[in-house]
């Protein structure tokens, strides 16, 4: 598999006090990133710890430590590790969960001490013998992986490329160069009954089971059964209701009277929208001229742009692998280091081009893109059944 090239130093671990907070905040985010590990448990789980209140948290939390004590120390011992004079494991090399937070999903999201925990935790996990973490969080719970998405635009969607055949993936893995199992599961964005019978491209979701397979996609030009396609990666994105049109929560949880995202008429559905209809956006009001989902509208920028404070990653184009071109930008007030990202093929993302304005490169102009299907730690967030509420692409994704 091709890689990128190492033309710098390694992406800074260290507080750097002369970095802008911009720089700062978004390191934090990486090391805070490398060092969380998120467990799913299964609804309905006997076997799963009942008492999620803050003291039966403390308690899993102590029973997960205590237990991780004793692979450390197995390991340590079996690898011929030193260990203190009591026998004990020194403390700045055991691996202790930190903290440890419930999700209304029934995950658990656990934070290491170090990224090296949050490694050595995924190795005990994989070892079948050890029952680990299942012999505590239950016997379905299971680490779940972060996702390397991607979105393939003007995907051909008649007919050719089926991405539920796994014949048709393993094909798009060979002529793109990449290793066998590197795509996990790919998805069209919009329902193929919601589509309308003169489109021929669709956006494509693309999982991959590494941030190196990602990485290459994003620096190749990309072939579709036989077509090129552009591709971008996946960016955290304002949820949208496809009810009500409004932002900040979903369907499922709407009071609001349903609207036309492309009117904000109550009085019919999308498909009985007509081009005889002024554009309004619910979220900008009666004076507006543009369409509840469109990328343009001021307050979808807005979001957007609360977003890329709140998770710094939005900004970097490729997924960070240790490698310091899939790293952080470089100090904005050091332009002149070789440090850029590895040649493109294609016109680059909103996000490159932050990158190529902290760099001081000249700039190009390519329009926003926009698109996300990550929930807010980085992990694959969308399901079938979300995906089926989907109901507008080419435009701002709705749940
Ligand atoms: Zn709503
Ligand atoms: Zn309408
Ligand atoms: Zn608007």
């Amino acid at each position: 598999m091709m890689s990128g090239p190492s033309l710098c130093q390694p992406v800074p671990t260290a507080y750097n006090p002369a970095a802008l907070a911009d720089h700062t905040r978004l390191q934090q985010h990486l090391l805070r990133t490398e060092r969380t590990v998120l467990i799913e448990v299964a609804s309905g789980d006997a076997t799963a710890p009942a008492d999620r209140s803050p003291t039966g948290n403390h308690t899993v939390r102590e029973t997960l430590n205590k237990r991780l004590a004793e692979l450390d120390q197995d390991d340590f011992l079996f690898e011929g590790g030193l260990v203190a004079e009591d026998g004990e494991l020194p403390e700045d090399a055991r691996t202790q969960i930190r903290g440890i937070t419930p999700l209304k999903s029934g995950a658990y999201l656990l934070e290491f001490n170090f990224a090296e925990g949050a490694t050595r935790f995924r190795t005990y996990a994989r070892n079948p013998a050890l029952c680990f973490p299942s012999s505590i969080l239950g016997q379905w719970a299971v680490i779940k992986e972060k996702a390397h998405t991607l979105i393939f635009r003007f995907v051909s969607c008649g007919g050719m490329f089926d991405p539920s055949n796994r014949d048709h993936l393993d094909e798009l893995e060979q002529d793109n160069n990449l290793l066998e199992g590197a795509i996990v599961s790919a998805s069209w964005l919009k329902r193929a009954d919601h589509r309308s019978l003169k489109q021929t491209v669709a956006s494509l979701k693309v999982v991959c089971s590494s941030a190196e397979a990602a990485n290459h996609l994003l620096q190749s030009r990309v072939f579709v059964a036989g077509h090129l396609i552009t591709i971008r990666k996946d960016v955290q994105e304002p949820t949208r209701c496809n009810k009500c049109q409004h932002y900040g929560h979903i369907r499922n949880t709407c009071k609001n009277e349903e609207r036309c995202p492309s009117c904000a008429s109550s009085d019919h559905t999308t498909a009985e929208c007509s081009i005889s209809f002024t554009p309004r956006c619910m979220s900008c009001g009666p004076n507006s001229t543009h369409a509840s989902s469109s990328r343009s509208c001021p307050i979808f920028k807005r979001l957007c742009d609360d977003l890329d404070h709140r998770f710094p990653e939005n900004s970097m184009p490729f997924f960070p692998t240790g490698e310091a071109w899939t790293g952080p930008p470089p100090h904005p007030n050091r332009p002149h280091l070789q440090q850029r990202a590895p040649r493109r093929t294609h016109p680059p993302s909103r996000a490159t081009r932050i990158v190529l304005t902290m760099t001081f490169l000249p700039l190009p102009s390519p329009p926003l893109r926009r698109q996300s299907t990550l929930d807010n730690f980085g992990y694959s967030a969308t399901t079938s059944s979300q995906l089926q509420h989907r109901r507008r692409t080419g435009s701002v994704p709705s749940q």
